[in-house]
C-alpha cells in the first residue's frame, strides 16, 4: 500500500494531503511539519481585538481554488469592502490614486502626460521574439515605457514578490502576460480583443488590475489552516523537523532532527527550496544544488493599531505601494481594517507595512523598535499620523518569498529532469508553479490527481 510522506505543513503540503485523502481513501499519508503549528506563511495573530496577518493577507476570488477548498471544509469567507479597490502609489512623496478605468487613467496623477502617451503607444510596439527569458523590467520598459515601468510595474513586483524587477523573469512570474504578447502582439490589443470576446459570451472581461475580489476569513487566514489541521489531525506530525532524506531499496527514508526515522513509498517536498536543498543532499547533490539556486529575500511585517483620530487620512482604500525610485523606507502599507470587517476594534485602524525585500536585504539586522520606527515615519509623511500608534507588532520572515529570477523556467525544467531519476519523488511548494496561495492550492489539486492516477511522470 502507498505511504505518502509530505515534508512541510504549509498550505501547499496541507492542501495536497487533503486532496489525496479525498481521492484515495486507502493511502497512508503523513505530514511532517518542523514547527509546533501548521499553515506556514498563512499565520494570523489575534490580540486586543486586532486580527493581524503575519503573512498571507487574502486570496482573489477570480481563481477559485482556495475558496473552493474553504467551502469544502465548511470555512466561512469574508469579501473585502468595495472601497478596497481604491489603491495608491507614492509619486513625488504623496499618495496618488491608481486609475481603475480608462477615463480615470487620463486624469490620473500617477503618470505624466508623456508617460501616458508612451503607455498608449504600446499598441504600436512590435512584439518581442518571445524566446529568450526576459526580465520584468526589460519587458515593461520595452512595451510600456520607463515611467509606467517605474510607477506601475515596479511597485506591483514589490507587492507580490518583494522582488527586483530587473532580476525577475517575466515568463516565470507573469506567464499570462508573456502569453498575451506572444499571441496578440500587443497587450492593449489583447485587452480589446478579450473584452470583445467576453461581451459576446456575456462573461466578465479581463482587467488591467489584479482582477477579482480579495477574500479572507473572519478570523484571518488562520481559519483555513485550522480547518485543514482538524481535517488532517491523524495525518499531521508536529515538531517533526526533517534533517535528511535517503533512498533505501524502493523506499524513502526520512530522518527527523529528534532522531526518529520514517519510511514511505512516496516523498513530497513541500518545504522551502533552501530547506529542500539541505534534506536531499544525501541522495542527490545535483538536486540540492539546483534547489539552492532559488533566492528568498527577508521581509518584516510591521502591524500598527492606531486610534482613528490620530490619522488625517481616512484610509479609504486598500493601501499604497512605494515605487523603488521614490526611495521610501517601506515597500508599502496595507490598510487592513479598511479592507476587511473586524480587523480592528471600533475606533481603531489596523495598518500593516511591509519592509525589506530583494533591494533592502539587511532589514532584519535592525531591532523591532527600529523597524517600527521606519513604518511610523512613513505613515506620518504619507497618511498624516499624529503621535504614537497604540499597538505595534513586528513579524520577521528571514526568507520570505521565493524569487522566480531570470533562468527560473530553465531551472524548473532541469529540476524536472533530475526528479525523473528517482521514482515517486515530488515537489509541491510555492517555489514552483506560482507563489500565490491560489496557485499553491490549485497545483496541489492537480498533483494529487496525477499521483493517484499513477501518472508519475508529472513531478510538481
Ligand atoms: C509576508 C508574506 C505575505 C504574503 N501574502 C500573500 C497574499 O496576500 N496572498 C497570497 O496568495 N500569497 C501571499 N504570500 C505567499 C504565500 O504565503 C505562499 O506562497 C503560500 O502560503 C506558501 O505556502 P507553502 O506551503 O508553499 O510554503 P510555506 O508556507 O513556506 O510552508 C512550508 C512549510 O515547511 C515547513 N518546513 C520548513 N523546513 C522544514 C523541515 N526541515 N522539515 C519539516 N517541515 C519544514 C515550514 O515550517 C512551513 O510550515 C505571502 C507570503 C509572505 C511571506
Amino acid at each position: 500500500m502507498a505511504h505518502v510522506l509530505i515534508v512541510g505543513g504549509g498550505m501547499s503540503g496541507l492542501s495536497l494531503a487533503w486532496y489525496l485523502k479525498q481521492l484515495q481513501k486507502g493511502w497512508d499519508i503523513t505530514i511532517l511539519e518542523a514547527e509546533a503549528r501548521v499553515g506556514g506563511k498563512a499565520w494570523t495573530e489575534r490580540e486586543d481585538g486586532f486580527v493581524m496577518e503575519r503573512g498571507v493577507n487574502g486570496v482573489l476570488d477570480n481563481k477559485p481554488s482556495t475558496l473552493e477548498l474553504a467551502a469544502a471544509l465548511g470555512v466561512t469567507r469574508i469579501r473585502s469592502n468595495d472601497a478596497s479597490r481604491i489603491r495608491y502609489v507614492v509619486r513625488n512623496g504623496r499618495l496618488a490614486r491608481l486609475p481603475d478605468s480608462p477615463r480615470a487613467f487620463f486624469t490620473s496623477p500617477v503618470l505624466s502626460p508623456y508617460g501616458k502617451m508612451r503607455l498608449v503607444g504600446e499598441f504600436f510596439i512590435p512584439p518581442g521574439t518571445g524566446e529568450r527569458d526576459e526580465s520584468l523590467a526589460a519587458f515593461a520598459i520595452r512595451r510600456l515605457g520607463d515611467e509606467a515601468y517605474r510607477y506601475l510595474i515596479d511597485p506591483m513586483a514589490s507587492g507580490i514578490y518583494a522582488g527586483n524587477p530587473e532580476r525577475l523573469s517575466l515568463k516565470a512570474c507573469f506567464p499570462r502576460i508573456h502569453e498575451l504578447e506572444t499571441r496578440y502582439g500587443s497587450l492593449i490589443w489583447a485587452m480589446i480583443t478579450l473584452q470583445k470576446e467576453a461581451r459576446k459570451a456575456k462573461k466578465k472581461g479581463p482587467s488591467a488590475g489584479p482582477g477579482g475580489v480579495l477574500t479572507s476569513f473572519p478570523g484571518g487566514m488562520e481559519d483555513l489552516a485550522s480547518a485543514l489541521r482538524k481535517a488532517l489531525s491523524e495525518e499531521i506530525v508536529l515538531n517533526a523537523k526533517v534533517e535528511r532524506v535517503e533512498r533505501d531499496n524502493s523506499k524513502w527514508q526520512v530522518q527527523l532532527a529528534d532522531g526518529r526515522c520514517l519510511s514511505g513509498t512516496h516523498l513530497v517536498l513541500s518545504l522551502p527550496a533552501f530547506q529542500a536543498a539541505r534534506v536531499v543532499r544525501p541522495f542527490s547533490s545535483r538536486l540540492s544544488f539546483l534547489f539552492s539556486r532559488i533566492e528568498y529575500p527577508p521581509i518584516a511585517v510591521c502591524a500598527l493599531g492606531i486610534k482613528r483620530e490620530k490619522l488625517e487620512n481616512s484610509l479609504n482604500g486598500f493601501g499604497f505601494l512605494c515605487p523603488f525610485c521614490e526611495s521610501r523606507k517601506v515597500l508599502g502599507g496595507l490598510w487592513d481594517s479598511s479592507v476587511f470587517q473586524g480587523r480592528a476594534p471600533i475606533g481603531y485602524h489596523l495598518v500593516r507595512c511591509l519592509i525589506g525585500g530583494m533591494r533592502n536585504r539587511h532589514i532584519l539586522e535592525k531591532s523591532d523598535h527600529e523597524i517600527a520606527g521606519l513604518a511610523i515615519t512613513e505613515l506620518k509623511a504619507l497618511t498624516g499620523l499624529k503621535g504614537a500608534p497604540d499597538l505595534v507588532r513586528v513579524f520577521r520572515w528571514e526568507r520570505a518569498i521565493p524569487q522566480y529570477h531570470l533562468g527560473h523556467p530553465a531551472l524548473v525544467e532541469e529540476i524536472g529532469q533530475w526528479l525523473s531519476h528517482f521514482s515517486n519523488l515530488f515537489i509541491r511548494c510555492n517555489w514552483i508553479g506560482g507563489v500565490s496561495l491560489n496557485d499553491c492550492v490549485l497545483n496541489s489539486n492537480i498533483l494529487a490527481r496525477k499521483m493517484t492516477e499513477g501518472k508519475n511522470a508529472i513531478r510538481f
